[in-house]
């Protein structure tokens, strides 16, 4: 019981805590957590897009030089030779790479591909079928490729002369190292948590710090890509880059992330734990004696009230019973009756059997009184083979009810003992007052029953006789024979 009580108060208190204080805490982290990623994620969206309108405007300009077009168209009309092209043009070109550093190579190409002009770091083939596939004027970003040491954006632009119409392409070459700067970025502030990476149309990925990025962000982008279901502890998300058909996209590994989080939560909870275990302990520790003391105290008490051979009341106790009865009697007007109980010839049976038996007829008859006795009455053992049953709100009629048949019960089940059944008969004598008449005092009472007690030993034994406590005098008495078991003539007063 003491540890029901302690343990509820400790699941209520840590349910509290956990609802109170801790949900809400994991709660507000994590949408903390949310908000971070996606902070993130702008910011590296603005920073990539800043690299990439920069190269668009490089492209735009050196595909936009007038006189070089019209000597390229110049070129197609047979009016100048290739050399002639190259001398003009290809010096204008380098001083484009020279001013930008970023610039690896540019060369431009004819109407079906071939190379007219080259300054600069170029492949040993250009991509100019990715180039002349593009069907729209506008800049077309290809698939990066490597160039040399380097890694290069190839920025691919038609060139439209207004008479001539589309006269070539422009193929712009230039480093991707400012766009792998902003790839790499943030994952030296946060490259346990965050992975960025750029990935072309079809999903492949085109930029990943491949240095730096943890093999486990590798394989959740690989499972988000197939479409695969997403493992609890990553996050993917993408998002479109302006101009392009690339995306931006960034691996969270929520699990680090919340790996601190959940390290601090858990601390927390081992605080909790420990509390309550502290408190449970306490809680226990207090209550355990002052709950044994009560118990053993009121053990005690009952002990003392009671017969030890029996566990009926003892005589003592009976006394302050049938007081107390019969003062709740007077008060309410209720009826009451009390029944005096003596084994007959029971020294016959200690004689012939010896004390022990005696003692097992004793716990016999007060076993057979317990199961008899209705709730509100009280049974004990007034002295040595004499009992009393206290009936509260019995009148005569009741009281005479129960004793017959407690006479009856105790005749019809002899005691058996090592194999042979010894016949027991009790004499019981009852005083019993109707409602509205108040009980004599309770030696009265007592001397009453006894009377009756004696009067059916005197006529037989075996049998019943009750008094009735008439209501205009306590001391008139009248006194009813009980029925006679053997069907005997009764013995009247
Ligand atoms: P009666 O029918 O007149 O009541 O005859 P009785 O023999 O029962 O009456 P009596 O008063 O002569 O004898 C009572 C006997 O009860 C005497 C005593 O030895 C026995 N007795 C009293 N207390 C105990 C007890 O605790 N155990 C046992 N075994 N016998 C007891
Ligand atoms: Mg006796
Ligand atoms: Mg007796």
């Amino acid at each position: 019981m003491v540890y029901l009580v302690a343990g509820l108060s400790c699941l209520l208190l840590t349910t509290t805590f956990y609802l109170g204080g801790f949900k809400p805490l994991a709660d507000r982290l994590r949408s903390g957590h949310e908000a971070e990623i996606e902070f993130s994620m702008r910011a590296s969206q603005w920073l990539v897009q800043g690299v990439l309108d920069r190269h668009f405007a490089l492209a735009r300009q050196t595909a936009s030089r007038t006189a070089i077009r019209q000597r390229q168209v110049e070129h197609l009309q047979g009016r100048i030779s290739l050399e002639t092209l190259r001398g003009f043009s290809n010096p204008k070109l380098a001083d484009a790479l020279i001013a930008n550093d970023e610039l690896l190579g540019i060369e431009r190409l004819g109407p079906s591909g071939e190379r007219f002009l080259q300054v600069g770091l170029l492949p040993n083939e250009s991509p100019a079928e990715a180039c002349l596939a593009r069907e729209d004027s506008g800049i077309h970003l290809l698939e990066p490729m490597p160039l040399g040491e380097y890694q290069a954006l190839v920025y691919c632009s038609p060139i439209i002369d207004p008479a001539a119409g589309w006269v070539g392409s422009d193929l712009l070459y230039v480093n991707a190292s400012a766009l792998n700067a902003v790839i790499e970025r943030p994952q030296e502030r946060d490259l346990r948590t965050m992975t960025f990476g750029l990935a072309g149309p079809t999903g492949d990925i085109l930029f990943w710090p491949r240095t730096q990025a943890p093999m486990d962000s590798l394989e959740a982008f690989e499972r988000f890509r197939r479409g695969q279901e997403q493992t609890s502890s990553h996050l993917v998300r993408v998002l479109d880059l302006e101009g392009t058909n690339w995306q931006l996209f960034a691996v969270v590994n929520e699990q680090r992330f919340f790996a601190e989080t959940n390290e601090q939560l858990g601390r927390l909870t081992l605080i909790l734990g420990l509390l309550v275990l502290v408190i449970f302990v306490l809680t226990v520790a207090t209550l355990r004696p002052i709950i044994r003391t009560l118990v053993e105290a009121h053990d005690l008490a009952d002990r003392a009230q009671r017969d030890g051979m029996t566990g009926l009341f003892n005589h003592a106790h009976m006394q302050e019973l049938v007081e107390r009865e019969i003062q709740r009697s007077r008060r309410y007007r209720n009826a009451f009756s009390l029944l005096m109980l003596d084994i007959d010839h029971f020294k016959q049976v200690n004689d012939t059997h010896g004390h022990p038996v005696g003692d097992e007829v004793l716990s016999h008859i007060a076993q057979i009184l317990t199961d008899l006795a209705r709730q509100p009455d009280l049974a004990a053992r007034y002295g040595g083979e004499e009992f009393l049953l206290v009936m509260p709100e019995t009148g005569p009629e009741g009281a005479l009810m129960v004793a017959e048949r407690l006479r009856q019960e105790i005749k019809d089940n002899p005691v058996e003992v090592g194999g042979t059944h010894i016949p027991i008969t009790v004499s019981i004598g009852v005083a019993s007052c109707p409602a509205h008449t108040p009980p004599p005092s309770r030696q009265s009472m007592i001397r009453i029953a006894d009377e009756a007690l004696y009067a059916s030993k005197r006529n037989g034994r075996d049998r019943v006789t009750q008094q009735v406590i008439d209501g205009k005098t306590s001391r008139s008495l009248r006194r009813v024979e009980g029925p006679h078991p053997d069907g005997r003539k009764k013995e009247g007063s």
